[in-house]
């Protein structure tokens, strides 16, 4: 972080940033001699805030060289990391597809429905049992009893399974039935959640909260890393945008962004990016040619029934026939950085 002062500032105020930096535990140093006096923080500069450091009267201005979550980005590592799903290494140059029903309604939705999928290609099975609803009258989720069903489906298939997590005090279930802890776009910012699946040594997969900017995204990731947890996954969703169809729009160019700026895995979940079916196919092919690590997509044998999320799920045909694509643009971006 390189703090510009302002020409002439006074001695107390640039005293009391210094008091500011030194309360922070931050390590600097000072540069007066130039044609502006410089104070650069060498370390410690992510327990630093960047607006308090503007809003000292001596600041001029507040340039951050360093990224504010060094677990997150990977600054210290410098390795792209991989993150162990079952057998499966999520991050490792291959394409992880993750799929399955929005919900999971019970045991013969469940088992038909992977069978079908399992005849193509399928990494990791997602399901919903704690389901986050905008209305208190659609279907809240199975709770526990769909968590026992989706433990048995994974034993049965050997699949491991996603399931999102809510509320802290579902942890120990969700935890004894679920491969991997999915935090949900609603949650992104439920500081106390992301601290729990942070304390826990299942995966997590960290949805990108539909209003949320790149910087938080991260930052809601070096909550979980913070607490102990590095095996984060992350996954672009879809923002919030008022003048798109759907008011939807998959950022993929959000994914890239986080990409760059972090060494965890990035998948993007096309459905929810696309509200709308007959976009998922097309959406999870531009997000597979951008170069992400994985897909997550809603697949439901009767869309018409499903009792969330009908509107987005593609039937178990289309998934085959896309994953077979997927593989194959994954192939040709393999080896690339895609630029
Ligand atoms: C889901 O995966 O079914 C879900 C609710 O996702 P999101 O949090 O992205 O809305
Ligand atoms: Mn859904």
């Amino acid at each position: 972080m390189l703090i510009i002062l302002k020409p002439g500032a006074e001695h107390s105020h640039i005293t009391t940033l210094i008091d500011y930096l030194e309360t922070r535990g931050a390590t600097f140093e000072r540069h007066d001699s130039g044609e502006y006096k410089l104070i650069s923080v060498t370390d410690g500069a992510h327990f630093v805030d960047e607006k308090q450091v503007t809003a000292f009267q001596c600041t001029l201005r507040c340039i951050r060289l360093s990224s504010p979550a060094p677990l997150a980005s990977g600054s210290e590592t410098k390795q792209k990391k991989r993150v162990k799903v079952g057998d499966k290494l999520v991050g490792n140059g291959g394409l992880t597809i993750i799929a399955g029903p929005c919900s999971l309604e019970n045991n013969e939705q469940i088992t038909a429905l992977v069978k079908s999928l399992i005849s193509g290609r399928i990494d990791i099975l997602r399901a919903g049992a704690f389901k986050p609803r905008t209305s208190p009258y659609s279907f809240q989720g199975l709770g526990e009893e769909g968590l026992k069903i989706l433990s048995e489906i994974s034993t049965e298939f050997n699949l491991p399974v996603v399931t999102e997590i809510m509320d802290t005090r579902d942890i120990d279930i969700i935890n004894k039935h679920s491969d991997v802890l999915q935090v949900g776009m609603r949650n992104m910012r439920n500081y106390s959640l992301l601290k729990e699946v942070g304390s826990q040594e299942k995966p997590v997969l960290l949805k990108r909260g539909s209003d949320a900017s790149v910087n938080e995204w991260l930052l809601a990731a070096e909550y979980i890393i913070n607490a102990g947890n590095e095996n984060v996954i992350l996954c672009e969703r879809g923002i919030t945008n008022p003048t798109s169809c759907k008011n939807v729009v998959l950022d993929l160019n959000g994914a890239l962004e986080i990409m760059s700026l972090s060494s965890l895995p990035v998948i993007v979940d096309p459905s929810h990016g696309a509200a709308d079916r007959l976009k998922v196919p097309a959406l999870a092919r531009a997000a597979v040619a951008a170069g992400v690590d994985g897909v997550m997509i809603e697949v439901h044998s009767k869309p018409a029934r499903a009792f969330s999320d009908g509107f987005q799920a593609i039937i178990p045909e289309t998934f085959k026939s896309l994953t077979i694509e997927l593989d194959k643009i994954h192939q040709i971006v393999r080896g690339t950085d895609g630029v």
